[in-house]
């Protein structure tokens, strides 16, 4: 599953908004449920094999309901009790074994209670089923633009009870046999391959390989579809009939990124993509980035474009389309055993995702939106007061688990498997990859199992690394000290330092690079790697490479991107960078200068004043749109918490002139054209520019106004006072679209008035009749550090009415929703203490408990950096 890159347009700052705590207090309820523990898994799978499920679904009927048939046939343990998830509206029948169950007393909590069991059992169930609107279970979506309804599946991580009863933990894999009854106008498409072209609205599917629960899906609806095939597997787009003609004309990009991703994962790995066909369907709001569902990838549908992209967003695309295919073999051809090795799926698709995307297709260089975006996502949640480790040894439940697709399990367990493969070598890393899915094929896995493997290939024990970089959480710092500080190094000794709470040392392979600054650019003198191993030195390396070398401008320690650490530059290094940054050839080189730049700032070690200064001064020219597009994000969001009301005003211009900047150096229609304009957007206070650009007066040569850039302009009046209702609601008549209202609702979050505050709070906490997208662009539109005065009373609003919005919606959608409305720009120490007292109560949903730890993380250095 992708969990990053949940933007909408210039929501880009809040994608990497990290989640992350793990030291919370386990309530093992969320929404008024119990959730799954281990020890219930390890029970049930000692008890019971899951050998098949049959379910036949009735999609033709109402708008609230769906007909649900599931015949589960599994073994167990005569005489044994054990129970299915399942969350039926209504039971209409069900048997065990040919013996009537009686739901009124079997069925609590969304569990039912099977007794007595036989050798061989079967379970069949009939039932009516519920429709979604939070993007779990079976969602339905009535599309704005045509009134056309649209289907999809998402069981991740525990709504297949949603759908079919269901024994829904990632260690009872079972081959599943679908049947659907549609409208006959519909397309129906799921894992498996069709088994006969459909008759009168009914189609029947293969059966699958044996999956795991939480990948089984389908869709169902008026879809476009496009087809293709290659090297033998048949290939299927889909998207909504109002997105035909985007997905047409994305469909090339797809498919051709489809095919070289698939040529290159057959290269790497000795067993072929095993499940048949692979298509990709872009559905309605969608919670993620994507699903790995084998055979039918399911994707949000934002990745089908209606209006001009960066070339960055269609590099962020691809690599998701290539994470998602390397999911097909890490977690659905071998499967995690229980939720605490989640990074097996995770870390090991997103390095995946990264190296073949870069290998493959014309984005070579994704590995700097890597450096630049990934680890610093990783980075941020790492050093939250409650991190954990990639690979946590307590994951008690599945809620607890569900907090775990954060940063951590994503792009710190990435760069770790990069940092693996430069100290294990390439070879040694696929050979232990391919002997492990060997070994566990449509089959579970542990951390263990893939530990001895890459020992077995590679020739080294990696219990002591796995201890370090796997099992204890945190981040290092690498410093260069130099000695004396002249024209000439005398010693340089590298030196790795630990928060004091986590004192782990780390070994690490890192790239060292020495730049100089000439009169026609920058050049690299030398670059040279080297291993880091405190169990040797301490944490204090010397490195006599640079003894007595003559001084670089920039000493630049991890060139290359090869390690996890946080990087300080020596004080020379510092003061020549607004010179020297500009100069650098190598984007990666940039990438890495900025993001230790853009942390030390973050960390308050700079102030965000030298920030806006050096954006001024180094970004203008800047030619890579991801290194644009992300300083400038980071930095608006740096200027919006650390800087007070006298400040912000000149800060926020500083990054306005630089977009202005920007804008002028760039080439008409052209990415970086397209990435300064949103910012100068987003950061100007010109309004009558804005409405100018939206009228078509003054807008600069080759940038399009269209759809989607008219609704961020409208924003930014909104927000100004400059516009409001009547404007909204008129751009919406011009965009009737589902995207469109998700805009206009964000909009009218955003009106400086109280009426409207108040119909957004009451959206985003408490109208489950609006789907989850909708509840989320309320919460989006809301807080503006503008607007402080207005939404004040907000503040404690929050912590007293969160935990009832809890009960009332579910999973992602919820998370989602508090985090987006917490009152991060509240930036005093009020706010702290209100998520003190909150966090003090003993009946905090799990949720909850993390989303307000980092929030206030957030407002704690925030405060610490103005005072
Ligand atoms: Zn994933």
């Amino acid at each position: 599953m992708l969990a990053r890159r949940l933007w909408i347009n210039d929501q880009v700052s809040r994608r990497r908004r990290a989640w992350v705590c793990g030291r919370v207090v386990v309530t093992g309820m969320m929404n008024g449920m119990p959730s799954l523990t281990r020890a219930e898994a390890a029970a049930r799978s000692a008890t019971i094999t899951v050998t098949a499920y049959e379910i036949d679904l009735d999609l033709s009927r109402d708008a609230a309901t769906f007909r649900s048939r599931t015949v589960v046939r599994f073994a167990g343990q005569p005489g044994a009790a054990t129970f299915v998830e399942f969350e039926p509206a209504e039971v209409l029948s069900a048997t065990l074994n040919g013996v009537p169950l009686d739901p009124a007393t079997a069925l609590i909590e969304h569990r039912l209670a099977l007794t007595g069991l036989a050798a061989a059992n079967e379970l069949v169930i009939e039932a009516e089923m519920a429709y979604s609107n939070t993007g779990e279970g079976l969602h339905r979506f009535v599309d704005p633009a045509d009134k056309q309804v649209y289907l999809y599946g998402h069981m991740f991580l525990d709504g297949a009870r949603r759908i079919f009863p269901c024994f829904d933990q990632p260690d009872l894999k079972a081959p599943y046999r679908l049947s659907v009854t549609a409208p006959a106008d519909w397309l129906v498409a799921a894992n498996g391959m069709p088994a006969e072209p459909p008759v009168s609205g009914r189609h029947a599917f293969a059966e699958t390989l044996p999956l795991a629960s939480y990948v089984f899906t389908l869709i169902a609806g008026p879809y476009h579809a496009r087809t293709d095939e290659h090297d033998g597997i048949p290939l299927a787009l889909y998207a909504r009939q109002s997105l035909a003609r985007f997905l047409d004309a994305e469909a090339d990009e797809l498919f051709t990124v489809t095919k070289q991703c698939l040529d290159r994962y057959h290269e790497l790995f000795a067993v072929r993509y095993p499940f048949g066909h692979y298509q990709q369907a872009f559905v309605p709001e969608f919670n993620f980035g994507a699903m790995e569902n084998p055979g039918l990838v399911v994707f949000r549908d934002e990745f089908i474009y209606r209006s001009a992209v960066t070339d960055s967003q269609r590099e962020s695309r691809a690599t998701v389309v290539a994470h998602e295919m390397a999911h097909m073999w890490f977690g659905d051809l071998v499967t995690m055993a229980w939720w605490d090795d989640l990074w097996l799926n995770e870390s090991f698709a997103d390095y995946m995702g990264y190296r073949v995307t870069a290998e493959a297709t014309r984005f070579t260089g994704c590995w700097t939106t890597f450096a630049m975006q990934d680890k610093a996502w990783g980075m941020r949640a790492d050093q939250r007061p409650s991190t954990h480790p990639v690979a946590p040894t307590e994951v008690d439940n599945t809620d607890l688990a569900l907090l775990n697709f954060d940063g951590i399990s994503y792009a710190k367990g990435a760069a770790v498997l990069k940092q693996l493969v430069a100290w294990v070598g390439d070879e040694a890393f696929l050979a232990g990859l391919n002997e492990y899915f060997a070994r566990h094929a449509y089959g579970n896995a542990t951390l263990a199992d893939l530990l001895t493997a890459l020992s077995k290939a590679s020739g080294r024990d990696l219990t002591a690394w796995a201890d370090v970089w796997l099992r204890q959480a945190q981040v290092n710092t690498l410093r260069a000290e130099i000695e004396p500080a002249s024209a000439r190094y005398g010693g340089v000794t590298i030196v790795q330092t630990a928060p004091e709470h986590w004192p782990t040392l780390r070994p690490h392979r890192v790239g060292v690079g020495l730049y100089d600054r000439r009169a026609d650019g920058a050049v690299l003198r030398r670059r040279f790697e080297l291993d880091l191993e405190p169990a040797l030195d301490g944490g204090r390396t010397p490195v006599p490479e640079l003894a007595g070398q003559e001084a670089p401008d920039l000493l630049l320690l991890n060139d290359g991107d090869l390690t996890y650490a946080k990087i300080r530059l020596d004080d020379a290094s510092v003061a020549a960078v607004p010179l020297i940054l500009p100069l650098l050839a190598d984007p990666l080189a940039r990438a890495t200068v900025w993001a230790s730049l853009l942390d030390a700032v973050t960390d308050g070690e700079r102030p965000v004043a030298e920030l806006v200064t050096l954006v001024l001064a180094a970004l203008p020219v800047e030619t890579e749109v991801v290194v644009i597009e992300d300083v400038l994000a980071l930095s608006r969001r740096l200027v919006d918490l650390y800087s007070t009301a006298e400040t912000r005003g000149v800060a926020l211009e500083l990054v306005a002139q630089a977009c202005d900047r920007l804008l002028a150096a760039s080439e008409p229609g052209g990415s970086r054209q397209l990435a300064a304009a949103r910012k100068l957007v987003g950061a100007t206070i010109d309004r009558v520019r804005l409405q100018g650009w939206l009228d078509g007066v003054g807008v600069p040569e080759g940038l399009a106004v269209d759809t989607d850039l008219r609704w961020l302009i409208l924003y930014r009046l909104v927000v100004l006072g400059a516009a409001g209702p009547e404007e909204i609601e008129n751009e919406l008549i011009r965009d009737r679209s589902a995207t469109g209202e998700q805009w206009a609702g964000r909009c009218h979050a955003a009106v400086p008035t109280a009426a409207a505050k108040a119909t957004a709070w009451a959206t985003l906490t408490s109208d489950t009749e609006v789907s989850n997208r909708l509840a989320e662009a309320a919460a989006e539109g809301f807080w503006h550090p503008e607007q402080l005065d207005l939404t004040a009373p907000y503040v404690s609003r929050y912590f007293a009415e969160m935990p009832a919005m809890l009960r009332v919606r579910t999973g992602m959608s919820a998370e989602r929703i508090a985090q987006r409305a917490y009152p991060v720009l509240a930036v005093e120490p009020r706010t702290r203490e209100l998520a003190a007292e909150l966090l003090a109560a003993s009946d905090v949903p799990t949720i909850l408990r993390r989303v307000v730890t980092d929030g206030d993380d957030d407002v704690r250095r925030a405060l610490a950096a103005r005072g």
